[in-house]
């Protein structure tokens, strides 16, 4: 369960990004959606202990986020919306030393993690090329391999379906899905399908603020 109270966030030129936002998130899939500027990414950037708020707390299980990141950051897989890629990289030495990153140094142990990160998010056939030349979908679906090394319990992926196409949007949202339930996952999105297709939960963020938060089928047809 991950617990965030009374969480608020100002920016240096005074805009209150997130202002008083409390939720709690049990294991499985968790959608937060809100339109451009609502604060998603800020709250995600929060969560993953990449910018401490301006007041408020985070609990993940036992951990305290804030006052003990490298904790939260062994157990967090985090997608960003910006990801950055390294494009002369293949996406096996990628993930390769990545996984060494995440402190798996084997040999024996990084080859079976890349391999099944790579069959699993369905990008074997493509490991020794260079992910500059990766469609959107690839990269993505490359983002989530990253995000999974070292099975992190929580994970966080921010707008990853912008710009994808349909069918590329479906292959992205059905690799959360198969992520499964002893894992809190949080999509960060603004649109309303990503959150109705997958979450049994979600909530609603819009200026800082969340406004609705329960299952998707009740607050759709509400609003
Ligand atoms: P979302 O991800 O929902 O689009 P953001 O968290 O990116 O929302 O932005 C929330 C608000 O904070 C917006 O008004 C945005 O312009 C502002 N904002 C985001 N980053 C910064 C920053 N580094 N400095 C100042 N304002 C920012
Ligand atoms: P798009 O998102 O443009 O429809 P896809 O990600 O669906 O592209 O890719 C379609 C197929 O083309 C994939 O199965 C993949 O094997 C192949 N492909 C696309 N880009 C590359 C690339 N840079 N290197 C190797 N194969 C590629």
């Amino acid at each position: 369960m991950l617990e965030i109270a009374g969480l608020s966030h100002t920016y240096a030129n005074g805009t209150v990004a997130l202002n008083d936002v409390s939720l709690s998130i049990p294991r499985g899939m968790f959608g937060l959606l809100g339109p451009n500027g609502a604060g998603k990414s800020t709250l995600m950037r929060t969560i993953a202990t990449l910018q401490a708020p301006t007041a408020g707390t985070i609990r993940f299980g036992d951990i305290d986020a804030l006052a003990e990141p490298d904790r939260l950051r062994r157990t967090l897989g985090y997608l960003p919306q910006d990801f950055g890629v390294y494009p002369r990289v293949s996406a096996y030495a990628m993930l390769d030393q990545m996984a060494v990153l995440k402190g798996i140094t084997g040999r024996a142990d990084r080859k079976a993690v890349v391999e099944t990160l790579l069959n699993q998010t369905n990008l074997w056939a493509v490991r020794d090329k260079a992910i500059a030349g990766f469609s959107g979908g690839m990269r993505q679906r490359f983002g989530i391999a990253q995000a999974l090394i070292g099975n992190p319990e929580l994970i966080i992926v921010d707008e990853p379906t912008a710009g994808l196409d349909p069918e590329e949007r479906n292959r992205f949202l059905n690799l959360l899905a198969a992520i499964g339930d002893n894992v809190v996952v949080i999509l960060s999105t603004h649109i309303v399908d990503d959150v109705a297709d997958l979450c049994p939960l979600m909530a609603v963020l819009a200026n800082g603020r969340v406004q609705l938060q329960g299952k998707p089928a009740d607050l759709i047809a509400s609003t």
